[in-house]
C-alpha cells in the first residue's frame, strides 16, 4: 500500500506544495515545529532514508538545498536547520526548519498549529522563492 506521502507526492491528498520535480517532492510539514517547517521526499517510496541508492540519495540532498535556499529567503530565520530522524511515517523525508536558534529544532515541544490560510501563505511564499 502507498505511504501517506507517497499519495501527497502524488497529489491523490492535498498539500501545501512548495517544490517538485520528476524525484522529488517538498511540502510543509501539517504540524510544523516552527513556520516554515517543510519536508522534502523522494517520490518514489523507500521507508528509510539511507537504504536509499547513491544516485536518490545525492539527489535528494541536492533537492533539499534548493528548497532551504528558498525558505532562508522567505522566512525570518537565521538559518535553516536539517533533521532526519522520526519513526512516525514509513516514507523516507527530510525535516528543513527555519530557526533563530538552536532550540527552535524542538520536535518534542509543543507543535504549531498555523491556520490554513497562513500555511498556504507560508507555501506559496517559499514556493516564489525556489530556484
Ligand atoms: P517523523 O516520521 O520524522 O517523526 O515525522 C513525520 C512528520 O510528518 C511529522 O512532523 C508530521 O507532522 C508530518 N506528517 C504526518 N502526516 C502528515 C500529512 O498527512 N501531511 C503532512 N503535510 N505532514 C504530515
Amino acid at each position: 500500500m502507498a505511504s501517506i506521502f507517497s499519495k501527497i507526492a502524488a497529489g491523490e491528498i492535498p498539500s501545501y506544495k512548495i517544490a517538485e520535480d520528476d524525484r522529488y517532492f517538498a511540502f510543509l510539514d501539517i504540524n510544523p515545529v516552527a513556520e516554515g517547517h517543510t519536508l522534502v521526499i523522494p517520490k518514489r517510496e523507500e521507508d528509510y532514508i539511507f537504504d536509499l541508492d547513491d544516485d536518490q540519495y545525492a539527489g535528494l540532498q541536492l533537492f533539499a538545498k534548493r528548497v532551504a535556499k528558498a525558505i532562508k529567503k522567505a522566512m525570518p530565520c537565521k538559518r535553516v536547520g536539517v533533521a532526519v530522524m522520526g519513526l512516525e511515517v514509513p516514507h523516507a523525508h527530510i525535516h528543513l526548519i527555519p530557526i533563530t536558534k538552536e532550540s527552535d529544532m524542538n520536535f518534542f515541544g509543543g507543535k504549531l498549529q498555523p491556520s490554513p490560510e497562513r500555511m498556504k501563505e507560508i507555501a506559496e511564499a517559499i514556493a516564489k522563492e525556489v530556484e
